[in-house]
Parts: C-alpha cells; sequence; structure tokens
C-alpha cells in the first residue's frame, strides 16, 4: 500500500525528541503562551527571513487576523482565487468582508494577475493570494497592482513553507499566514498556525487579537479571540522546523522523479516557474479520465486526492455570492482533471517508480 502521506514514516525517525519535548512541556504545566511559543515564533519568522510571527492555532484563525488587523471589515471585498481551500475565503467571511473570485493561471493554478485588475473596485481592500500546492504566486506583478490601488497583499502560504519567488522566501509582500495542520509541510500534532510580518504594529495588534484582545495582563483594548498556539504544538514545531529545509529538498528531489518517469505521458505534470522554487506540498498531475485513473491507481493499492473538486463559487456555502456554472473557465476545467500523487519527504524511488508505472498501464 502507498500512502497519500506517510505521517509515521516521519515520526519514527524523530520519535526522541519529540516525545522529549513534549515531556518537557508536560512536566513544566506550562501550557499556554509560554517559551516553545515564544521562541518558535522567533524560529520560524527567522526561517522566513522576516522580522515578526504570532503563533494562532489554525491557518484559517491565521487568516482571518490578519485580514481584522489589516482594517478589513463589513462591506469590504477581498479579491481570491476560485481555485482554493476553503479555509480561505471562510476567513474572509468571518471578517465580514465578502470575497471577489478570479480565474486562475493556465500552467501554475494560481491566480491570474491578468484577471485582478477588473476583479478591484472601490471597495476593495485586500488581496489574498495563495501559493497553492507549494508554489509561489506571482506576487511581484500582484504587488505592483496592489500598490497602484493601495490594496493590502495577504499571502496564503498555508501550503508553501519554505517556498520562494524570485530569490525570496514566502511572504514575499510582507504578510504570510501559515498552516500547521498535521499534513502541511511543516505539521504539528494537532492544529496551529502563524501571521509572518515585517510590521510591528501589526504584530502587536496580532498579539492582542490572538488573546482575548489583551494589551497588558487584564488590559483588554479589543473584544479579541481565543486563538492561542498551544505549548505542547509549540515544543513539536520546534523540533520539526529543524528538518524542514531537508523535508522540503527531498519533496523536490521526489518531484523531480515523478516529473521524469512521467515524461511522455499524456498527463500534464507540474510547471515550476523560473523564478519560483515550489515545495510540493502536493504533486498535482491532471489526467481526462481523472476518476478511472483514481480508481486503477486504487486498485493497485495506491492512494490519491483531489485539491480541490469543486471550486469555491461552485459550492452551496458561497452560492451567496452570485457565480454561475461557466465564471472560472479554468478552474472548472481543472477541477474535473486534477489529481494529487502520493508525496511526502519518506517517499522511496521504489514507490515512484510503482505508481509511475502504474499511471503508463492505465494510459496504454
Ligand atoms: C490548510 C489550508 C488553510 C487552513 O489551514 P488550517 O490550519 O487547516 O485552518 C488555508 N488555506 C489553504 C490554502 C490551506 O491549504
Amino acid at each position: 500500500m502507498i500512502k497519500f502521506v506517510d505521517l509515521e514514516a516521519q515520526y519514527s525517525s524523530i520519535k526522541n525528541d519529540i516525545d522529549n519535548a513534549i515531556g518537557k512541556v508536560l512536566e513544566s504545566t506550562n501550557f499556554i503562551l509560554g517559551e516553545n511559543v515564544r521562541e518558535f515564533e522567533n524560529e520560524f519568522a527567522s526561517f522566513c527571513n522576516e522580522k515578526y510571527s504570532v503563533g494562532v492555532n489554525s491557518g484559517t484563525s491565521a487568516l482571518h487576523l490578519a485580514l481584522l488587523a489589516k482594517g478589513v471589515g463589513k462591506g469590504d471585498e477581498v479579491v481570491t482565487t476560485a481555485n482554493t481551500f476553503i479555509a480561505t475565503c471562510e476567513a474572509i467571511s468571518y471578517a465580514g468582508a465578502i470575497s471577489r473570485l478570479i480565474d486562475i493561471e493556465p500552467d501554475t493554478y494560481n491566480m491570474d494577475p491578468k484577471k485582478l485588475e477588473k476583479a478591484v473596485t472601490a471597495r476593495t481592500k485586500a488581496i489574498i493570494p495563495v501559493h497553492l500546492y507549494g508554489q509561489p504566486a506571482n506576487i511581484k506583478e500582484i504587488m505592483e497592482i496592489a500598490k497602484k490601488h493601495n490594496i493590502a497583499v495577504i499571502e496564503d502560504a498555508c501550503q508553501a513553507h519554505g517556498a520562494e519567488h524570485h530569490g525570496k522566501k514566502v511572504p514575499v509582500s510582507g504578510i504570510g499566514c501559515f498552516s500547521f495542520y498535521p499534513g502541511k509541510n511543516l505539521g504539528a500534532y494537532g492544529e496551529g498556525g502563524m501571521i509572518v510580518s515585517n510590521d510591528r504594529e501589526f504584530d502587536e495588534k496580532l498579539r492582542a487579537y490572538r488573546d482575548h484582545g489583551q494589551t497588558k495582563k487584564n488590559v483588554h483594548k479589543y473584544i479579541g479571540y481565543n486563538y492561542r498556539l498551544e505549548e505542547v504544538q509549540a515544543a513539536i514545531l520546534r523540533v520539526k522546523l529543524r528538518h524542514l529545509a531537508k523535508w522540503t529538498d527531498m519533496r523536490r528531489k521526489n518531484a523531480l522523479l515523478y516529473n521524469e518517469m512521467l515524461e511522455g505521458c499524456d498527463i500534464a505534470t507540474p510547471v515550476e516557474k523560473k523564478y519560483n522554487k515550489h515545495v510540493y506540498h502536493l504533486y498535482v498531475v491532471r489526467a481526462k479520465n481523472r476518476q478511472r485513473l483514481a480508481e486503477h491507481l486504487s486498485s493497485r493499492e495506491i492512494q490519491t486526492g483531489v485539491h480541490y473538486p469543486t471550486p469555491i463559487h461552485l459550492q452551496e456555502a458561497y452560492s451567496h455570492l452570485g457565480y454561475k456554472k461557466g465564471g472560472f473557465p479554468v478552474a472548472e476545467q481543472y477541477a474535473d482533471e486534477i489529481l494529487s500523487l502520493p508525496m511526502f519527504p519518506e517517499l522511496t524511488e521504489e514507490q515512484i517508480s510503482h505508481v509511475s508505472k502504474s499511471i503508463r498501464d492505465f494510459l496504454k
């Protein structure tokens, strides 16, 4: 059986360090906003080559608070793409704002900057480009448009820890939101998230928002939230962060092997832009008979996934936005064709070869 994501292989490789780190937190009985959260924030900010970083309880909370701290509220509009995980739009909804969706670029599956300007209105307060599957969106071009219209950019980097755009690690624009959901490239053993920025005032607001609006003990400047990252998760993430660069290299090596072994097949493999470093949270191909291919692979004990089978505008939860089928042709066509192959650092060359050979057999 080849799993889609194998978290066991990773745990067994770092078991002693993880168990020790958890044990120390239990012994300290300091579970909330202690040394591990503080140190992990510093370490993750340095990893991103940024100044500030605030730990929260999920990637969704990170996006929600980043929007609030940028002043996004009721009746404002936020532009994002039709091809993302629903949490991007949920965060916009939590802030009281409206999602304005645009279509994706055919080669990267990310926000198409050419479609961006037309979606900007007088009410647009922010743009959330999503670095989907681990490849940065075209932030350089998106920033030019954002600057011209004086709109905030908040990068949804929940799938892109350590990805690079024109030689700079994400976030490129100054604000990025990360998720530490267990299956993400840097995953907790529970929930977690982070907002990384280069803006001190913004960072201070976020610190208050995540902890009941407190600026000092018992001084509540805002109506905030209980969105705190837990010490146990931060202690685990500190251990795992030390391995992240190596795990990213392993993912990239696996992607290269897939590319080589699938070359010449009648399926589309990922395109990595020259100016990007893709971190392959997911290895997504496109095939005409996606469903049958997935069933064929399943019959050979190979797990696959689809990210995501329904674009946001065709989900019932977002039907009120008023978009119709046919509104975002690239995202809609791709939703029927995309298939995510097994991808995790510990995947072996033998396993990749078995998956690739099974795909070739199907296409014959
Ligand atoms: C995982 C993810 C989120 C949400 O993160 P959680 O930690 O699960 O709340 C948001 N956006 C994208 C693109 C994601 O992949």
